[in-house]
């Protein structure tokens, strides 16, 4: 495993604002979640909610726990 790669995975029910939020695999809040779909092995947030944006939500959004970086909304 190359260090900063990490699963991510996007949750399947939105939020209240309608947004899906991606996270890490180890992220405390997708241990909360029901229902999650596996987006991909990334080394960056980005990357990991383009493609959750492009195959799964159109609507997808950062973490702000463990994807601060693309938490936008
Ligand atoms: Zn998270």
């Amino acid at each position: 495993m190359t260090a900063g790669y990490e699963y991510y995975y996007v949750n399947d029910n939105a939020q209240p604002n309608g947004e899906h939020e991606v996270h890490k695999s180890d992220c405390a809040r997708l241990a909360l979640v029901n229902s999650k779909t596996y987006v991909g092995y990334y080394d960056n947030c980005k990357d990991a909610v383009r493609e959750a944006k492009n195959n799964h939500y159109a609507n997808s959004d950062g973490c702000y726990y463990c994807c601060r970086a693309c938490h936008t909304r």
